[in-house]
């Protein structure tokens, strides 16, 4: 056991991880439409190579996600997770590269995903084929590749955990840079309708009630939760404001500033009929961002009493579709410290956990009750833009961690999560 551990520190799979993210990059898994069906083969191919038991599932036709177990016999499971889809290319003019070609050039791989995330589950597999060769470990891997994450991760990560498929951890391959993500603000959006009383336009505003300018009341309305301060618990606050230092020390200065507000963005408005007809009606989308240690549903109430209030009847304020909370791990579960570690030993490095300013699938395992950290191969700033891609260094490390962590994880005598010094 020791042998295989001394090993994964220098590990040279720089040649393996990069050939294998150029390949995952070349299967345009845009989303929408989220078709993950040739790359989920390939991944299954993969793995089956390495002699990794494989086999795809589907929650609706076209969702198909990938499961891999390793099985060592009785003791904690550790899942690892990736999403098979991408945000679109957008327009090809505005890339440098062609952004499914899965190029290599000058220490980095460009393309659509490099950094969100087929780097990541590039990564992943390398380890997952590197721990399939050991046979001193207690316990099982649980791979998940899934689809729908960009679109809300219903038909994927959600779905398989409704399934059974779960563990004592988790571990998902999001792109992150060297500090991990253990936390996530909630979303809550909103649909507005202001109704009115309609006229001839020659006549306004002596006659009818204009829903547009009642829906203008709205917005107003919505957005003064931004200037709101919130009274946090302590954990939480700690969190955010430790999030923030390091945030800032980064030059993400914005970011830092959302993470204890809620953000508000009105992101699409349809009202009216004609010129010169006073608007009887008028629909509006909200999209809030609630902080770790704020209730959703506490949100929901005080901007309901807030347009009664100050815009009055005629407005009807619900939300689009399930909010989901705010949810965080612990800084201090083992789990957590157990990645720490293992980062700190793999990259000489000095990792802090975070939050995150927007959501993953992270939340349903969270919900579900399962430690959830996201470590992943990053270059932020390409992430869902033009040029998006990855450093070779940064594939090379993350396999590194990932094969140290499912190594140490699952290590007899560890305790649970307790790793053993070099
Ligand atoms: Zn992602």
């Amino acid at each position: 056991m020791m042998r295989e551990r001394k090993t994964i520190k220098n590990w040279n799979c720089e040649h393996e991880v990069t050939a294998v993210c150029s390949d995952l990059i070349r299967f345009p898994s845009e989303n929408p439409p989220c078709d993950v069906a040739a790359l989920a083969m390939y991944i299954s191919e993969y793995l089956q190579r390495a002699g990794i038991p494989t086999r795809q599932i589907s929650s609706v036709p076209g969702m198909t996600s990938v499961i891999a177990e390793l099985d060592f016999g009785p003791g904690p499971c550790l899942v690892l997770n990736g999403h098979m889809d991408v945000v679109p290319a957008g327009d090809r003019t505005r890339w440098s590269f062609d952004p499914f070609g899965g190029e290599v050039r000058e220490g980095y791989v460009l393309g659509r995903g490099a950094s969100d995330m087929k780097g990541g589950l590039a990564a992943l597999l390398v380890a997952m084929a590197q721990a399939a060769r050991w046979d001193t470990l207690r316990g099982r891997v649980l791979f998940m590749a899934v689809p729908d994450e960009e679109t809300g991760g219903w038909y994927g990560t959600r779905w398989l955990l409704e399934q059974g498929f779960t563990g004592d951890a988790c571990l998902i391959a999001e792109p992150s840079g060297i500090n991990p993500t253990i936390g996530q603000k909630g979303a809550l959006w909103l649909r507005a309708i202001a109704r009115g009383i309609p006229a001839h336009g020659s006549l306004s505003p002596l006659v009818g009630e204009n829903a547009i300018l009642r829906m203008t009341q709205v917005i107003k309305t919505v957005y003064s939760i931004w200037e709101r301060t919130w009274a946090f618990p302590p954990e939480p606050r700690r969190l955010i404001s430790d999030t923030q230092s390091t945030l800032r020390e980064e030059g993400l200065g914005v970011q830092a500033e959302a993470l204890d507000h809620v953000t508000v963005n009105v992101g699409r408005i349809a009202g009216g009929d004609k010129v010169n007809i006073v608007a009887d009606h008028c629909e509006a989308e909200f999209d809030l961002r609630v902080p770790i240690g704020i209730s959703v549903g506490d949100v929901f109430s005080l901007l309901r009493q807030l347009v009664e209030e100050q815009v009055g009847s005629g407005v009807e304020i619900a939300p689009v579709r399930d909010p989901s909370e705010a949810n965080y791990t612990s800084p201090a579960d083992p789990f957590v410290q157990l990645v720490l570690r293992t980062i700190r030993e793999v990259t000489g490095g000095t990792p802090r956990p975070v939050l995150q300013w927007a959501s993953s699938d992270a939340r349903f395992f969270r919900r579900h009750g399962v430690p959830t950290v996201q470590f992943g191969p990053a270059e932020l700033q390409g992430i869902h833009g033009y040029n998006e891609r990855v450093t070779v260094a940064q594939l090379v490390q993350a396999a590194r961690v990932y094969a140290l962590l499912i190594h140490d994880y699952l290590s007899p005598g560890n305790g649970e999560c307790h790793l053993v010094e070099a």
